[in-house]
């Protein structure tokens, strides 16, 4: 059994561009011009991972919950 999750977190740095909305819509939501997590702890999910890569803002990291190790971004 994979016990792995990931944090996930979205700083004020976010510009509200809608990026990560649209590319994994049920991980983000955006509120008054501001994304936020739909949920703080997630199971390891590929886009959300790409999301924190592609933030123009650098606004979301994404976290190994158990090590809180940078699982993105990542360069
Ligand atoms: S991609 Fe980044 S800047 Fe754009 S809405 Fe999401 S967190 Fe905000």
């Amino acid at each position: 059994m994979n016990n792995d999750h990931w944090q996930v977190e979205v700083s004020d740095k976010c510009l509200g561009s809608g990026l990560c909305t649209g590319l994994a819509p049920e991980h983000f939501r955006l509120t008054a011009g501001r994304s936020r997590p739909v949920s703080d702890m997630i199971d390891p999910t590929a886009t959300v991972a790409e999301a924190a890569e592609i933030c123009p803002a650098e606004a979301i990291l994404v976290r190994d919950a158990a090590t809180r190790s940078v699982v993105a971004p990542v360069d």
